[in-house]
């Protein structure tokens, strides 16, 4: 296997799902489900705007928010 040093890895970005209106991070959680597949569906309110949105986690994902190990 060849060695790699953190100069020469690959870069995967992820980022949190934010309000498709505003682009605001912060959100007040309605509900919440496990899917079928293994991934997850909330429903969530814009704590700036109000916007609905839907947030659907990949089953690969490991977790609701990306990023939260
Ligand atoms: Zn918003």
């Amino acid at each position: 296997m060849k060695k790699s040093t953190w100069d020469t890895v690959p870069v995967v970005e992820v980022r949190l799902p934010t309000c498709p209106t505003c682009g605001e991070l912060k959100y007040i959680g309605i509900k919440g489900w496990r899917d079928a597949d293994g991934g997850r569906t909330s429903r969530r309110v814009c704590k700036r705007c109000g916007q609905l949105y839907i947030v659907l986690s990949l089953p690969d994902c490991g977790s609701d928010d990306l990023g939260v190990w």
